[in-house]
C-alpha cells in the first residue's frame, strides 16, 4: 500500500457510494433512519476532493487525512465509527510502501478502532459483521503469501458473505436495536458500506 493505491482506494469509495447511495439508504429506512448513503456519500466525496490538495507522501497521511474529513462531515453513527477505523489505519501506515501484512495489520487497527467505540462484536448486527471477516480473509492470505490485490479480493468476498449474514440477525447496538426483533430479516446499512469498502481496495488495487 502507498499513497497512490490509498488516493485510488479513497476515490474508488467515493465512486461507489455514488452508485449505491440510495440502496444504503433504502437499507436504513427499513431499520434506521434512513440517512446513511447520503451521509457516507458526502462524506466521502469531500474526502476524495481534499486530497488532490494534500501534500504528502505516505497512504497512511492520506488516510488519516479521510478519517478526519469523515468525522467532521458525517452525521449519525457512521461518521466517527468510519473516522476512527480510517484514522487508525492511517496510523498504522506511516510508511511509503506498506507490505500487504503491514496493511492487514493496519486494517485491524481499524477494526479494533470500531470496536473501541461502538463496543460492537461480531453478530450485533453491525459494521463489525462485515469488517471483522474481511480482516480475517486478509490476513488469512497475506499470512500465506498472496500479494496485496488477492488478499483484498477475499477480503471482500469475505465482507460481503458476513454483510449478507447480518439479514437473520437482531441488532444489539445502535438505532436498530430500538426495534428489537422486528430488525431481524432486513440486511444491515452499515455492514452493507463495508463491504462496499472493502470491494472498492479490491477494485483499487486490481486497477494497477
Ligand atoms: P445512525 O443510526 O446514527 O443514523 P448511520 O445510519 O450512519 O447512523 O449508520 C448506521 C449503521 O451504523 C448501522 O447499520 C450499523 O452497522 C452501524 N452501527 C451503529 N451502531 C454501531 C456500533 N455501536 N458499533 C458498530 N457499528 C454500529
Ligand atoms: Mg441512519
Amino acid at each position: 500500500m502507498d499513497i497512490h493505491l490509498a488516493r485510488a482506494w479513497v476515490h474508488t469509495i467515493a465512486v461507489t457510494l455514488d452508485e449505491q447511495k440510495d440502496r444504503l439508504t433504502r437499507l436504513d429506512s427499513a431499520i434506521g433512519d434512513a440517512d446513511h448513503g447520503t451521509n457516507l456519500h458526502r462524506g466521502f466525496t469531500a474526502a476524495a476532493a481534499t486530497l488532490p490538495l494534500l501534500e504528502a507522501d505516505t497512504a497512511g497521511a492520506v488516510l488519516i487525512r479521510t478519517g478526519a474529513t469523515l468525522v467532521s462531515k458525517v452525521g449519525g453513527a457512521a461518521g466517527p465509527l468510519y473516522g476512527d477505523a480510517f484514522r487508525a489505519i492511517g496510523q498504522a501506515l506511516d510508511t511509503p510502501s506498506a507490505p500487504p501484512r503491514q496493511l492487514a495489520e493496519a486494517l485491524a487497527a481499524g477494526q479494533a478502532a470500531v470496536e473501541k467505540l461502538g463496543a460492537a462484536t461480531p453478530g450485533d448486527k453491525t459494521v463489525i459483521d462485515a469488517w471483522a471477516p474481511g480482516v480475517a480473509a486478509f490476513r488469512d492470505r497475506t499470512d500465506g503469501g498472496a500479494d496485496l490485490a488477492e488478499a483484498a479480493r477475499a477480503a471482500a468476498d469475505a465482507a460481503e458473505e458476513g454483510m449478507r449474514a447480518t439479514i437473520p440477525l437482531q441488532a444489539r447496538r445502535g438505532r436498530a436495536s430500538y426495534l428489537g426483533t422486528r430488525s431481524i430479516g432486513h440486511q444491515d446499512p452499515g455492514a452493507t458500506s463495508t463491504a462496499l469498502i472493502f470491494r472498492a481496495l479490491a477494485d483499487a488495487a486490481a486497477a494497477r
